[in-house]
């Protein structure tokens, strides 16, 4: 019944979105991974863009990592646009092409966690499971009053229980993208209009006045501080990028010649460091520019970031350095606070 309600309200109320009206299993991937932290507004340029230039999945998995990490360029959590293009290049040598049909199917396909699984097999399969995130945790904690955290196994048990529940089998893929849709334009984190709400009858939150405090999230781990030094070298009308390696943030992005100190690090005092030694050696660089200190939020950790517009007489050398015109760093795909560096400096 509150299933049914919910497909109602989300036939009157639901925003005209390009891949809503499709059940092509490759689009409705696109959406999804693309929607995955990201607000709808922004993200509908990107998807946009994409689809653009990748309009089925043969032309992603034959596609340039490097160029799909432009597109990619300032959505952010970047392992996301390495996955489906691993994903991509898995299912067209395993399977012509063709998604699996089912969860289970899906499931296996590296890249495709429970989300995107379920988002598939529903929407584009029809088959009856139910999609979880967070919009579809908090409306379901404030429903049916669920007071574990739900970012805990425990929490999740529960929300699982009740997502089966509410899930309509016979029209699945509306029904996600109901609840989803709900939770993101109804049942909003802050002050949600409950007065106004279909479900308010039959809302714990509401009905007990918990809705503030529900969905419970506990804390997690403490978000560590880096300090990045970013060093913009020129040499004449070139200078200096290198790739990201595996098993940081940022793998596969392009980034100045970058110094990590432990603490917040006087000039003086990184001109000491032997990685700045290295890059250096015995020239004397003549240093242009320091920039303010930048915070860069991300999930687990706050970077503080300088650049250092720094000009030099020799090229520099150091470990996967690629010297390049300068330029061309716009063809490059860099962590957005160094687009937004080089926007200002323009
Ligand atoms: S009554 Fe309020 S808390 Fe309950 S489902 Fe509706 S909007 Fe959410």
């Amino acid at each position: 019944m509150t299933g049914q309600k919910l497909i109602v309200w989300y036939e009157i109320y639901k925003r005209n979105l390009p891949w809503r009206d499709t059940e092509d299993p490759y689009l409705i991937w696109v959406s999804e991974v693309i929607l995955q932290q990201t607000r709808v507004v922004q993200g509908l340029d990107y998807y946009r863009r994409f689809i653009d230039a990748y309009p089925d999945i043969f032309l992603l998995a034959r596609a340039d990592m490097d160029e799909v990490l432009k597109i990619w360029q300032g959505l952010g959590y970047y392992s996301r646009a390495r996955n489906m293009h691993a994903a991509a290049k898995h299912i067209v040598d395993a399977y012509d092409g063709k998604f699996p049909a089912t969860y289970d199917g899906l499931i296996t396909i590296k890249g495709i966690g429970d989300y995107t699984a379920s988002a598939i097999a529903s929407i584009a399969f029809g088959q009856a499971v139910p999609v979880i995130d967070g919009n579809v945790n908090r409306v379901i904690a404030r429903l049916y009053g669920i007071q574990q955290p739900v970012n805990k196994p425990v929490g999740q048990k529960e929300i699982r229980a009740y997502a089966e529940k509410l899930l309509v089998r016979n029209a699945p893929g509306t029904y996600n993208q109901a609840i989803m849709e709900f939770g993101a334009l109804q049942c909003v984190p802050q002050n949600p209009d409950c007065n106004g709400c279909i479900l308010n009858r039959v809302c714990v939150a509401y009905r007990c006045g918990l809705t503030d405090m529900l969905p419970v999230k506990e804390k997690t781990a403490k978000i560590a501080t880096r300090y990045f030094h970013y060093l913009h070298i020129r040499f004449g009308n070139r200078t200096f990028i290198r790739r990201r390696a595996d098993g940081d943030i940022w793998t596969g992005l392009y980034e100045f010649p970058m110094i990590e100190t432990g603490k917040e690090t006087e000039l003086d005092d990184l001109g000491r460091t032997p990685a700045w030694q290295s890059y250096f050696g015995a020239q004397t660089p003549l240093i242009e520019t320091v920039s303010g200190e930048i915070t860069h939020r991300l999930t687990h950790r706050i970077l503080k970031i300088r650049f250092y517009e720094i000009v030099v007489d020799k090229p520099v050398s150091g470990q996967r350095l690629i010297e390049i015109p300068a330029t061309d760093i716009h063809r490059y795909a860099v962590p957005k606070v160094i687009d937004n560096y080089l926007k200002n400096i323009r």
